[in-house]
């Protein structure tokens, strides 16, 4: 069997890698990671005309392979190591052609690895309604490789390129690179590498610390001194006479016919889009939709989703007989597979939408706009999806922090979002201000409990900001990650590269988290569903008798039973273990079962609490909430607890798949219960004291 024929898109960002991935892979496409960071790798399969299927792999943007930060160094890392897995039998290099020379730079680089490479000048649809005309002839010849223009979008031009694709190209033979100047250097440093052109070599050397074992490397760095080599120096200067090369190449590249272009449709957007009032309101408007999305309209296929598999869950468990199995299958595995599958419709919605935000340009704009003031706080302009998306949930709101490149300002971005107020605390919320709020207006409009929940609501945004500039404190010198040189223009959004991204992160979802919050969840229920003992059978032989003397009173005696049954399970002991630690923010054991059940979701914090005091409330009223009874200082403290406390399983389980690590996960977790509780201990003891 040979093996598959490797074929990789390489290009700027922006310049229509994924939309000409898609188009040739269709849904044939797989998403994973590369190893060590947090960039995604899709790879597909396309057939070619001649029957051939060959991977295609959608390589992240990069504007050169000249890049210092660990994320961006992805590309250089593949294209440098001919052992890498992902090593490319032969490289598309997808070019903007509305932005040639910038462009071409990337090209010149990867052309001179000596991997057989073809250009596709993408756009072509807007160059050719700019009036301009490209050259590929010219830009062949120069390039010695073959050329030929596409749109991605429109789907032209795509046949053409496959059936270069099928030829046998050989590497080009151009070469910018001077290598006269390096001769000795590239000499003695042979035999470190794999390289089949000097420039190839040349870039290798550059990047040893990545490409060689530390053995070698320190080898290799004593070359250097002896022939006088100062790697990165060099490769500035290989950058800046390389620049000049092609800017000046690039000018017999074009035939300019207008000087009406796409640029001033854009200029005409972005007067209002940046400018300081109407480029607010444009953000505020966006970001309202956004978040509405993700908070109102996921809501019904999350009902939906929600209701469908517990429903068909508990039609499953009645098929079975009657037994600790067939609530284990509802009640444990559909109930835990809803708890996966209801964050899909957020999940899916967020990421379309922001592939659409993306895709127009939009997106940059806004990254640009709050970068200066998101830098304060350690993070950056893409920060803000996460932090807005947090609002509504954290789940898909982490996820979308991958496109954060900086380890750091990603790291800061994700610890930080569960703070902001997600919409599972909302019924928590609501429930614990009634207790602490009358509910009157302040004249006539304004609702007391509504200030309340808006000063819950900035309580956590505050103090996340504050826990950001408290860890960007110990920030080392020089990282924040270099920002967009130029914005995109204006385009419209792709809605395959939505659906795809939709799909793609649904799936990723899915599959990672998913197993950990199902795992969590099942056990969760085998706690809550099992007791030390013969506990359980004792309740089951009281309350059974007692219905059978009192049939009227049926319906009240189960809520009893299930609710003596909660304190008497793992669950429920856990609860009471835990009641001397948790005594001093003025909870008891009943709240400290609630805590631990409201593990796998805050909203099922309500629940619990009514089901656990029906025990000693007498009559139920008005879904059995009357029975509780809070003093003002626990219902303030719990409410304090529940904004700052990681109560929610799923999150942590989101981020251990997000940073790759269970530390981060722990630790988070750790010191958001601490200030939860060092938080509610100080409302306690100020309000009951
Ligand atoms: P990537 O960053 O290189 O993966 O680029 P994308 O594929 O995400 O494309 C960036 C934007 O350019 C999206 O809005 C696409 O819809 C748009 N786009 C891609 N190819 C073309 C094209 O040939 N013509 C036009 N008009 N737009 C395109
Ligand atoms: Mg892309």
């Amino acid at each position: 069997m040979t093996k598959k024929k490797k074929i990789a898109l390489v290009g700027n960002p922006n310049s229509g890698k994924t939309s000409l991935f898609n188009l040739l892979t269709g849904l044939n496409q797989k998403v994973g990671n590369y190893p060590g960071v947090t960039v995604d790798k899709r790879s597909g399969t396309l057939k070619l005309e001649n029957g051939e299927a060959c991977e295609l792999i959608d390589l992240p943007g990069t504007y050169s392979l000249s890049s210092k930060n660990d994320d961006e160094k992805v590309v250089q890392n593949i294209l440098l190591n001919p052992q890498s897995n992902s090593f490319p039998d032969l490289i598309i290099v997808v070019i903007d052609g509305t932005n040639l020379a910038r462009n071409l730079f990337l090209a010149s680089q990867v052309i001179e690895l000596g991997i057989p490479s073809i250009l596709a000048i993408n756009m072509a649809d807007i160059v050719e309604k700019s009036g301009d005309q490209i050259k590929i002839n010219e830009i062949s010849r120069f390039f010695d490789v073959p050329v030929t223009t596409i749109s991605a979008r429109k789907n032209k031009g795509i046949k053409t390129l496959l059936s270069l694709a099928e030829t046998d190209i050989s590497p080009s033979n151009k070469t910018l690179f001077k290598r006269e100047k390096y001769n000795s250097v590239l000499n003695d440093s042979a035999h470190f590498f794999e390289a089949s052109t000097p420039y190839m070599l040349f870039k290798q050397i550059n990047n040893a610390a990545d490409l060689l074992p530390a053995s070698d490397f320190d080898l290799l760095n004593s070359q250097f001194e002896a022939n006088n080599f100062e790697p990165l120096k060099e490769e500035i200067l290989e950058i800046s006479d390389r620049v000049a090369q092609i800017n000046a190449a690039s000018e017999n590249f074009y035939i300019r016919q207008t000087k009406v272009n796409h640029k001033t449709i854009t200029d005409k957007i972005d007067r209002y889009v940046t400018h300081p009032i109407w480029g607010l309101f444009i953000f505020l408007g966006v970001f309202f939709l956004l978040f509405q999305a993700i908070f109102t309209f996921a809501e019904y296929p999350m009902n939906f989703i929600n209701d469908g598999i517990v429903d068909l869950g508990v039609w499953v468990g009645n098929l079975l007989p009657d037994s600790w199995f067939a609530d284990f299958i509802t009640d444990g595995i559909f109930a835990g597979l809803a708890g996966v599958l209801v964050f899909v419709p957020q999940i899916m919605i967020l990421f379309a939408l922001i592939a659409i935000l993306e895709d127009t340009g939009y997106l940059s704009r806004v990254s640009f706009m709050t970068d200066g003031l998101l830098k304060r706080f350690g993070m950056n302009g893409k920060s803000v999806i996460p932090l807005v998306g947090g609002f509504a949930c954290a789940i898909p709101a982490i996820m979308a922090a991958r496109s954060i490149e900086n380890k750091r300002e990603r790291f800061i971005t994700i610890f930080i979002t569960p703070l902001m107020a997600c919409s599972a605390r909302l019924p928590v919320y609501v429930f614990l201000v009634s207790f602490i709020a009358p509910n009157e207006f302040i004249w006539g409009v304004i609702s007391v409990q509504g200030l309340y929940m808006l000063g819950l609501y900035l309580l956590g945004f505050v103090v996340a900001l504050l826990i950001a500039m408290i860890i960007n404190l110990f920030r080392k010198k020089g990282g924040h990650s270099s920002f967009i040189l130029e914005l995109p223009n204006y385009k419209l959004p792709s809605l395959r590269n939505a659906l795809n991204a939709a799909i793609n992160k649904g799936k990723i979802f899915v599959v990672q988290a998913g197993k950990v919050i199902l795992i969590a969840s099942i056990i969760l229920w085998v706690l809550s569903y099992f007791g030390p003992g013969d506990r359980f059978e004792q309740i089951d032989k009281k309350y059974t008798a007692l219905i059978a003397e009192n049939e009227i009173h049926a319906d009240s005696l189960y809520t009893k039973m299930s609710s003596e049954k909660l304190e008497n399970s793992y669950l429920g002991i856990m609860g009471k273990t835990i009641e001397p630690v948790i005594q001093p923010l003025g909870f008891d054991w009943k709240i400290g079962i609630a805590i631990v059940a409201s593990f796998a979701a805050r909203e099922v914090f309500v629940g619990t609490m009514s089901t656990i005091y029906s025990v000693e409330g007498g009559e139920e009223n008005e879904k059995g909430l009357k029975a509780i009874q809070f003093s003002y200082a626990t219902a303030f403290s719990l409410l304090i607890f529940y904004v700052f406390a990681l109560q929610c399983m799923s999150t942590i389980a989101i981020v251990r798949q997000e940073t790759g690590s269970w530390t981060i996960a722990g630790i988070q977790f750790i010191v958001f219960t601490g200030i939860a509780y060092l938080a509610s201990w100080i409302t306690y003891s100020w309000l009951a004291g």
